[in-house]
């Protein structure tokens, strides 16, 4: 199939090179011209623009900082919508804010072309080893025309239900995601204070009730190692908890509005561009204790 990608960074790139793996013709675009080298060299195609992507592909998919870049690949000047046709699907893999997907399917629809909101949990280590999760809005029969494309990209591929539905299956997962990390940094610190060192409460809590992804995970393979380069960049972290839904649907969320301002502490404190993890680097500073296991493997 002729398959189009834009954004090829920490995500994009490892999911579009699947795709190439897989046997399909790719056509790729960045606004940074660079990251297209390592899928070129696979045997890629450049192409110029948004637009000239969507003329050369029966389906085109974007991984996309947020709603202001998605917006602007899919219906801005020589964006998607001025290159394809009916019958063509736009699958976005970002993050991205339900309301401005069904407001693009909405467009697109009007065209006859397909959208699927779809994004994705792993990290960049779940994209190149494909244990990443894909939650797809939008129209069903449209899903099952792509899914074996998707599974390409991922081994777990949810339908979740009509446009919008993917976005806010990823967000609700961010929201808790992200908000455990904090207190997980927190009540690490207060252990290691406490006088029991890391290695030990880390393989206590991993067997026992207060076990979470983030810490066996993500702690472990960044954190602990103080290994903090963007896998998922604070500047991110800081996107999605403002993307919360709960304001729009008038719902309290004290802990997600605690939550939000750490991050953008570690934002206005320069860290925007390391990995999520930093947030923990804040309760650090507080607490006087370092959460590393050096030996770590
Ligand atoms: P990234 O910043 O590494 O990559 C984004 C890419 O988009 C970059 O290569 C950038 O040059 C390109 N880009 C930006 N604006 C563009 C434009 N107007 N036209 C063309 N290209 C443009 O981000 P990432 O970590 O790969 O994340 C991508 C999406 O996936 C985000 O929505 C993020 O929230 C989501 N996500 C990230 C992770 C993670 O662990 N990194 C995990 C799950 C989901």
């Amino acid at each position: 199939m002729n398959v189009g990608f834009i954004g090829l960074g920490n995500m994009g790139q490892p999911m579009a090179q699947n795709l190439v793996k897989a046997g399909h013709s790719l056509t790729v675009h960045d606004k940074v011209a660079k990251a297209a080298e390592p899928l070129l060299a696979l045997g890629a195609t450049w192409a110029s623009s948004p637009r000239a992507v969507a003329q050369s592909s029966d389906i085109v998919f974007t991984s996309l900082p947020g709603p202001r870049e998605v917006e602007e690949v899919a219906m801005g000047a020589h964006g998607l919508l001025e290159g394809m046709g009916p019958g063509k699907t736009y699958v976005d893999l970002s993050t991205n804010s339900p309301t401005t997907m069904r407001s693009i399917a909405r467009r697109f629809g009007e065209r006859g072309i397909h959208v699927l909101d779809a994004p994705v949990s792993g990290g960049p280590y779940g994209a190149e080893t494909r244990d990443l999760s894909i939650m797809a809005g939008g129209d069903e029969q449209a899903f099952h025309r792509v899914k074996l494309v998707l599974d390409v990209m991922g081994n777990k591929v949810f339908y979740c239900g009509p446009a919008g539905s993917g976005c806010v299956c990823k967000l609700v997962n961010n929201l808790i995601s992200l908000s455990v990390g904090v207190l997980v940094a927190e009540a690490l610190t207060i252990g290691v204070k406490a006088g029991v060192e890391l290695g030990t409460l880390f393989n206590v809590v991993r067997q026992s009730t207060g076990n979470t992804r983030r810490m066996e995970g993500r702690f472990s393979r960044f954190l602990f190692k103080g290994n903090l380069s963007p896998g998922f960049a604070i500047d991110l972290a800081v996107k999605d908890l403002s993307l919360e839904l709960a304001r729009e649907l008038h719902i309290p969320a004290e802990m997600l509005s605690l939550g939000l301002r750490e991050y953008k502490e570690a934002q206005s404190r320069g860290l925007g561009q390391r990995d999520s993890d930093a947030v923990a680097l804040l309760q650090e500073e507080r607490s006087g204790v370092q959460l590393r296991i050096p030996e770590h493997g």
